[in-house]
C-alpha cells in the first residue's frame, strides 16, 4: 500500500509549493522509492485547458492527453515519471463528477452536500490507484494542494486531506505545510508570526503538520527555529529551511541538505536511505559553469508572462546544459515586430530563433517576419505547433509566392489554406477538443530530424486544432521544404524542415513537454547547437 504526503501552502501564494513538491519526489526516488507526485486545484474549471496564458500560465499536457496545471511539468522533469490525467484533479471535475452521480440517482434520495459528498469525490481521486507507467506502484504518494490555507475554495480538499489520515493510518500519511519566513531587514530578523497564525489556521481544520518548511531569505537560526517548533508543535528536526535557490534545479539538493528526506521518512516510519543526487549534482554544477552563452530570441505574444512559456524555456535550458551554453533568451513581442526592417533591427542579435505556441491572431503577422528573417538569413529557427504553422505560412506567401496564404484560424476566408481544420472537427465546444496526447511520428531518411532523434519513429504531445493541408504538400517539397516527419495513420504533417539552411524547423508537436534536465530534448538540443554554431560562424 502506499504511503501519503500532503503539501499544502500558507501565508501567500507562489511560494513554490510545486518545486517543492517536485524536490521531494526527486529526493524520495533518489531513495530508492517510487513515487507519484498529483496535484489538486480549487478552481472550477473542468481543466486548465480553457483558460488564458495569463490567467494560469502554460497548460501542461501528458502523454494521455490530459491538459494540466504546469506543476505537472514540474514534476515529469524532476521525477523522470510520465504522468496522466489522473495526476491533476480540480474542483469542477470533481464537482461534474457528483453532479453526474446525482443526475443517475446514485445518491438514493439523499441530499447532495459539500461534506460529505464533493470531500468524498476528492478522496476517492486522492486514494485512487496509480496510473503510473509500466505497472510501477508508488511507495509514496505525493499530493499537492493547490490555494492557500485559509482560501474558502481549498476547504474540501483540506477537509479530504484530513480524512486519508483516517484511511490510511497515522504511520502511512505525512502533512507538509510550506510557508513564508519574512525576514526584516531593518531590525535583523526573521519574523514568525505569520507561519504561527497558518499553522493554527490549519490545526482549526484538523491537520497537525507533521512538518513545517519554511520559505526564506537566510538560514533559519536555532532560536527560530526552537521558537517555530514550539508554536508549530513539531520537534526542531521537522523545521525545514527552503532557502531562496538561483535556479529550481538547485532545491532538491538544498532541501535535501536541509534535511527534508529524513524528515519525511521519519513520519511515514519509512527506512532513510541514503540519497543518490550526485548526477542532478552534476547537472548543476553544468547550469552554474557554463563556457559560453548564446542569444535566443522567443517570438510570441504572451511575453510578459514568461511562466506561459514555462516548458519551453526549461526545455532551452536543458538544451544548453548539454553545450555548456548559458542560454539567454531575449523575449521579443510578436506585435512590435512591424516590418522586414523592425523583424531584421530587433533580431540581429540572436543566435537562433523561436516562434512557440499559441492560439489566436494577435502577433501573427510578426512572427512570420520573424520566420522570414531567419529563413533569408540563415539563422537557426524553431517552430513548435504554432510556429511551425507560421513557418509554412511565411514559406508559401514568400517562396512558393501564394499571396494571402493563411491558416483558416487567422483568416477562414484565405485563398491559400495552407493551414486549416481536419474535415470533420468539432468546433463548438472549446474545451478538451483539440488533438491531445501523444501520437506517433515517422520520420525520414537524411533529414535533421531524423539525425536529431536517431531513429525512425517517435510519439510526441500535441494540443493543437488546425492541421497543415496535405493539398499544398507537393508545392512544399518541390520547392525546398521537406516533410521530415509524419503521423503514419492519418498521414498528417508533424514536422517540416528547410533543405537550403543550416537549421530551420518546425514541428506541429509540443517536444517541449518531454524535455528533462538529464535528457534534454533531441530537437531542442539541436537546434540549440545549431545556435551555438552560427555564433562561433560570427
Ligand atoms: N492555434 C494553433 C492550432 O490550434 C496552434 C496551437 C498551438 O500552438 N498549441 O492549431
Amino acid at each position: 500500500m502506499a504511503k501519503y504526503v500532503f503539501i499544502t501552502g500558507g501565508v501567500v501564494s507562489s511560494l513554490g509549493k510545486g518545486i517543492a513538491a517536485a524536490s521531494l519526489g526527486l529526493i524520495l526516488k533518489s531513495k530508492g522509492y517510487q513515487v507519484e507526485n498529483r496535484k489538486f486545484d480549487p478552481y472550477l474549471n473542468i481543466d486548465p485547458g480553457t483558460m488564458n496564458p495569463y490567467q494560469h500560465g502554460e497548460v501542461f499536457v501528458t502523454d494521455d492527453g490530459a491538459e494540466t496545471d504546469l506543476d505537472i511539468g514540474h514534476y515529469e522533469r524532476f521525477t523522470g515519471t510520465n504522468l496522466s490525467q489522473s495526476s491533476n484533479t480540480t474542483a469542477g471535475r470533481v464537482y461534474r463528477e457528483v453532479f453526474e452521480k446525482e443526475r443517475k440517482g446514485e445518491f438514493h434520495g439523499g441530499t447532495v452536500q459539500v461534506i460529505p459528498n464533493i470531500t468524498g469525490q476528492i478522496r476517492e481521486h486522492m486514494l485512487a490507484k496509480s496510473a503510473l507507467p509500466d505497472g510501477i506502484t508508488p511507495d509514496v504518494i505525493i499530493t499537492e494542494v493547490g490555494g492557500t490555507v485559509g482560501d474558502i475554495e481549498s476547504l474540501p480538499f483540506i477537509e479530504a486531506a484530513r480524512q486519508i489520515k483516517y484511511d490510511v493510518g497515522p504511520e502511512n500519511c505525512c502533512y507538509i505545510h510550506l510557508t513564508l519566513l519574512p525576514y526584516l531587514k531593518k531590525i535583523g530578523e526573521l519574523k514568525t508570526k505569520p507561519t504561527q497564525h497558518s499553522v493554527k489556521e490549519l490545526q482549526g481544520q484538523g491537520i497537525q503538520p507533521d512538518i513545517v518548511m519554511l520559505r526564506s531569505e537566510i538560514p533559519i537560526d536555532d532560536a527560530t527555529r526552537e521558537k517555530l517548533a514550539l508554536y508549530c508543535n513539531v520537534p526542531a528536526s521537522a523545521i525545514i529551511q527552503n532557502l531562496n535557490a538561483r535556479s529550481i534545479y538547485e532545491v532538491p539538493l538544498m532541501m535535501e541538505d536541509a534535511g527534508l528526506g529524513q524528515a519525511v521518512c521519519a513520519a511515514l516510519s519509512l527506512e532513510d536511505r541514503p540519497s543518490q543526487l550526485g548526477e542532478w549534482r552534476n547537472i548543476v554544477e553544468r547550469l552554474y559553469h557554463p563556457k559560453r552563452r548564446v542569444a535566443i530570441a522567443l517570438v510570441g505574444k504572451y511575453i510578459d508572462l514568461r511562466d506561459a512559456y514555462l516548458s519551453v524555456v526549461e526545455s532551452l535550458l536543458h538544451a544548453g546544459v548539454f553545450h555548456q551554453a548559458e542560454v539567454v533568451i531575449d523575449w521579443v513581442d510578436a506585435e512590435k515586430l512591424t516590418g522586414p526592417a523592425a523583424a531584421k533591427n530587433r533580431l540581429k542579435n540572436a543566435d537562433g530563433v523561436i516562434v512557440p505556441g499559441g492560439f489566436g491572431d494577435r502577433g501573427i503577422e510578426g512572427m512570420i517576419l520573424a520566420a522570414r528573417y531567419a529563413r533569408e538569413n540563415g539563422v537557426p529557427y524553431f517552430g513548435i505547433c504554432l510556429g511551425m504553422q507560421i513557418m509554412s505560412i511565411e514559406f508559401a506567401r514568400n517562396v512558393l509566392g501564394l499571396k494571402g496564404a493563411h491558416s483558416t484560424e487567422m483568416n477562414p476566408a484565405t485563398p491559400f489554406p495552407v493551414i486549416a481544420l481536419l474535415p470533420g472537427k468539432n468546433t463548438t465546444d472549446i474545451g478538451g477538443t483539440l488533438r491531445l496526447g501523444k501520437y506517433e511520428c515517422v520520420l525520414t531518411e537524411g533529414t535533421l530530424a531524423r539525425k536529431a532523434y536517431g531513429r525512425g519513429g517517435v510519439w510526441e504531445r500535441h494540443r493543437h486544432r488546425y492541421e497543415f493541408n496535405n493539398a499544398f504538400l507537393d508545392g512544399f517539397e518541390g520547392r525546398g521544404m521537406e516533410i521530415s516527419g509524419v503521423n503514419p495513420r492519418q498521414k498528417l504533417v508533424e514536422i517540416i524542415e528547410a533543405k537550403n539552411h543550416p537549421w530551420m524547423l518546425g514541428c506541429q508537436f509540443h517536444p517541449e513537454f518531454k524535455s528533462r534536465p538529464d535528457r534534454p530534448h533531441p530537437l531542442f538540443r539541436d537546434f540549440v547547437g545549431a545556435a551555438v554554431k552560427n555564433q562561433e560562424a560570427g
